[in-house]
């Protein structure tokens, strides 16, 4: 790491390799095979190397071919938000949902986010794919009851429009969404690719009344900076902390010291992908504000949400009763 002007820098390298003459004989054919190898490597675990292998030119046209059925897709409105919703572990009470991305693809069926969302952020398709699922969010749940909050997650390339706070507060004012509703996901990944823009984005966007989670923490370099360096409302625990939360093993200790953590600065918890009963009962018991998974729902069509709202309505009645 570097310290430059006060900041700490740390850069990590990827490398592609590739090996003549099996590779390739002349020199562009080389530097073609190593900047695929490269190529794969970044889509992937960046921070690694990887040999050149024949099936990386397939990789690469698959992605491509992604890239203009994505395009086409977003122009011809295939793609749509399902919603899961969030509880509140002490009152069982439905907190907000948080919209998740979905791809119907006429051929290939549904597309799952983790494939598509890369690509869109290879290209420049997220900025679109983003302003259309934040306005297609806020949209939708302008029209819900106002005790419920909308939680739209946001790439790191998001952020590096200038004009992002201005799309979040007009899309804000055009659909009516009150910004106390609103709830941005960002990952730590953020602050490894942008710069003090970043930062002051996101202080007018809380400025403005919306609210920060930070994502999947745990999975990426975790580091208690990041939680310094902004005051994020509520830290979402990644799954895989939840999905392996056994009476024994070592990862109670983490979600336990992340909870302590998140409390002692000011944000709230929320466990993501709780499948069981288990799980729910340690979350209860290390002190988990929110949980999101399986358990109570998995995400569902827009079509489906007012049903998902009246089941954890009656839940509340039934336990009150
Ligand atoms: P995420 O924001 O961490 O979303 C949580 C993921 O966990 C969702 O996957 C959800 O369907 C899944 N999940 C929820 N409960 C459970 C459970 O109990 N068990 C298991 N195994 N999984 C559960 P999904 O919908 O496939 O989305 C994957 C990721 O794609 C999201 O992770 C998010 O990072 C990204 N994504 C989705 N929609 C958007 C979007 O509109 N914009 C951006 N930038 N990213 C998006
Ligand atoms: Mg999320
Ligand atoms: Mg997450």
């Amino acid at each position: 790491p570097y310290e430059i002007d006060g900041y700490r820098i740390r850069s990590n390298v990827s490398i592609g390799i590739a090996i003549g003459p099996q590779d390739g004989e002349s020199v562009d054919d080389l530097l073609m095979a190593a900047d695929l190898a490269l190529y794969s490597v970044k889509a992937g675990n960046r921070g690694t190397y990887k040999f050149y292998e024949k099936a990386m030119n397939k990789e690469l046209n698959d992605r491509r071919q992604m890239e203009l059925d994505l395009r086409e897709a977003l122009e011809r409105n295939e793609l749509e938000l399902h919603y899961q919703p969030i509880l509140n572990l002490r009152t069982n009470v439905i907190t907000g949902f948080e919209a998740l991305a979905r791809w119907r693809h006429p051929i290939k069926g549904m597309v799952p986010p983790a494939l598509f969302i890369p690509v869109a952020e290879d290209s420049e398709l997220i900025l679109p794919l983003g302003e259309w699922a934040l306005r297609e969010a806020c949209h939708k749940a302008a029209q819900w009851p106002d005790d419920l909050r909308i939680a739209v997650n946001l790439s790191p390339k998001q952020f590096t429009s200038p004009n992002l706070f201005h799309t979040i507060e007009q899309t804000l004012k055009e659909t009516g969404l009150a910004p106390e509703r609103l709830e941005l996901e960002i990952t730590e990944r953020i602050f490894m690719e942008n710069n003090d823009s970043t930062l002051s984005t996101l202080r007018r966007l809380k400025e403005l009344g919306v609210r920060v989670s930070l994502d999947d923490f745990g999975t990426g370099y975790s580091s208690l900076s990041y939680l310094r360096s902004f005051p994020f409302d509520k830290i979402k625990v990644d799954r895989a902390f939840v999905s392996d939360l056994k009476d024994s093993s070592e990862h109670i200790v983490i979600v336990q010291a992340v909870v302590s953590i998140a409390r002692a600065l000011g944000m709230t918890t929320t466990a993501e992908g709780v499948e069981t009963e288990d799980q729910q009962r340690l979350l209860t018991t290390l002190g988990c504000d929110e949980v999101q998974g399986y358990l109570y729902s998995a995400p569902v069509p827009i079509e489906n949400v007012p049903e998902t709202i009246a089941k954890w309505a009656s839940q509340k009645k039934t336990k009150a009763a």
